[in-house]
């Protein structure tokens, strides 16, 4: 069992977290991630970790991701 069984978004449509047709689409994934995913923070460690940058991941989006790299590179320097 991986931290994925567990995952808020398992049985819902992808198309949610991977295409936004508009931005209630995007909070609406968000809304799973931040409310009630008992894995968001493993989710979100792999998506920094293999360098993810499509889609929603541990609540935060591709921009939001790069933001938090970027952060976590410079705090690191
Ligand atoms: S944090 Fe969001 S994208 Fe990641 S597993 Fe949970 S619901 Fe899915």
């Amino acid at each position: 069992m991986t931290w994925r069984d567990k995952a808020a978004c398992r049985d819902t449509d992808p198309e949610l977290f991977f295409a936004f047709a508009d931005t209630a689409d995007e909070r609406t994934a968000k809304a799973i991630c931040w409310g009630h995913c008992p894995v968001r923070e493993s989710c979100l460690e792999e998506a920094l970790a293999a360098g993810i940058d499509a889609g929603i991941w541990g609540g935060l989006t591709e921009d939001e991701r790069r933001g938090l790299r970027r952060r976590r590179t410079e705090a690191a320097a």
